[in-house]
């Protein structure tokens, strides 16, 4: 079979090869443990920190402000729950946008049953939020605003630096989920002001499994994780350094490579968003035109969710955009996730005021490094016929 296009880079990416070339070494040979004080310990060490020292740099960070987790759902936890810890006898109330990740948006859900209370501010139509309703939800108890950089489904870019500074005023902690932002939009800390900023690695090039918290040097944080005291004992549990090494090494090809790669993304997704809008009836670009990540194009498709009907046994015994068109060779994420209790749309598009049956239809689009014109051509070539199929039967359906 002909591979597949890929078009998911928001869920993940492959790794680059240099950064596997990177990484290679720290399994076998250089296998020491970053905490041992012999010869081996202090070589795992050396990289451990050499790594630490270009993802701080990518973001502007000190070396000392970053700290090593398992991904960027541990990060958002780290953020959330640590700060709700260490902050509760000042106040048990925090404000998040009604899009977040889940990561962070069921870390709220937890924190509600803890005791916190949680406003869960509306963005606009667009996706993105006021910062004025950001600042008429805070109270005399909020403790913390955490608003996601760029939303991983429709990719529109937050005034995180507007909110920060709102943050500041009323001497709140302010957290970013920049995840999806990280390599495809330069990101400053110290120009932004947040306090902490979430990311990973898997989803610029670098390996599963490894992520980053920055804390801004001051900042209070009670560790979620009790252990052996490594990350300045607020992340305990040995350091792996083969994926901390391949971290370091794809935020290094991301400082180097992304302004380019931003310039390359850009006009492919213009081309495919332009493409969709001007060949398909009945279809709407969710998100905001301008405010968006470089590589994302998400779509609503109206009276393509036919009904499946027998056993429910599989995923792909739903209905699933998904999964029809990975049927024409690409794959995309689609706008509801199925679980086992059936087919639950994004909260995202919800959000935007979509319906459940629009968000059933939408598909999202990410590009990245591998992306070439002809990926952009053949998707270009299939979704008119997809969606021309899925119109037909469903008609046939009713
Ligand atoms: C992927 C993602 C996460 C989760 O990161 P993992 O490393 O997969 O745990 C969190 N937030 C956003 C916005 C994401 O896109």
């Amino acid at each position: 079979m002909e591979k597949p296009v890929y078009l998911d880079y928001s869920a993940t990416t492959p790794v680059h090869p240099e950064v596997m070339e990177t990484m290679l070494p720290y399994f076998i040979e250089k296998y020491g443990n970053a905490s041992s004080i012999h010869e081996k310990g202090k070589e795992a060490r050396l990289a451990v920190e050499q790594a630490r020292a270009r993802v701080a740099e990518l973001i502007n960070a000190g070396v000392e402000e970053i700290i090593f987790t398992s991904g960027g759902t541990e990060a958002d936890n780290l953020a959330l729950m640590g700060t709700a810890a260490v902050s509760k006898d000042l106040g048990n109330h925090i404000v998040v946008t009604n899009i977040e990740h889940h990561a962070v948006f069921e870390t709220c859900h937890h924190l509600e049953k803890n005791g916190f209370s949680v406003t869960f501010v509306p963005v606009e139509p667009n996706g993105i939020v006021d910062v004025e309703k950001i600042r008429q939800a805070i109270t005399d108890d909020t403790i913390l605003i955490s608003t996601i950089f760029a939303n991983n489904e429709i990719g529109t870019i937050q005034p995180v630096k507007e909110i920060a500074g709102i943050a500041l005023e009323y001497g709140i902690y302010c957290h970013t989920d920049a995840v999806q932002a990280i390599g495809r939009s330069r990101i400053d800390v110290k120009e932004l002001g947040v306090d902490m900023l979430s990311l990973t690695a898997h989803k610029f090039y670098g390996p599963k499994g490894i992520g980053a918290l920055y804390i801004r040097q001051g900042s209070q944080i009670a560790p979620i994780i009790y252990g052996g005291g490594q990350e300045r004992g607020i992340r305990s549990g040995t350091e792996s350094v083969p994926l901390i090494v391949g971290f370091g090494k794809a935020a290094q090809v991301a400082s180097r490579d992304m302004d380019a790669e931003i310039q390359r993304l850009k006009p492919l997704r213009d081309r495919l968003i332009n493409g969709v809008m001007q060949n398909i009836e009945g279809v709407v670009l969710n998100g905001d035109t301008a405010n968006r990540l470089p590589n994302n194009a998400n779509f609503c498709f109206d009276g393509v969710a036919i009904e499946k009907h027998g056993p429910k046994e599989k995923p792909e015994d739903y209905f699933s955009m998904s999964w029809e068109l990975n049927k024409h060779g690409i794959c995309a994420s689609a706008g509801a996730a199925c679980t086992a209790a059936g087919v639950t749309p994004s909260h995202v598009l919800m959000a935007l005021g979509r319906s459940v049956e629009q968000a059933q239809g939408a598909l999202r689009f990410s590009l990245g490094k591998w992306t070439t014109d002809a990926d952009i051509d053949k998707t270009l070539e299939e979704l008119p016929k997809l969606v021309a199929r899925l119109r037909a039967e469903k008609k046939a359906q009713s």
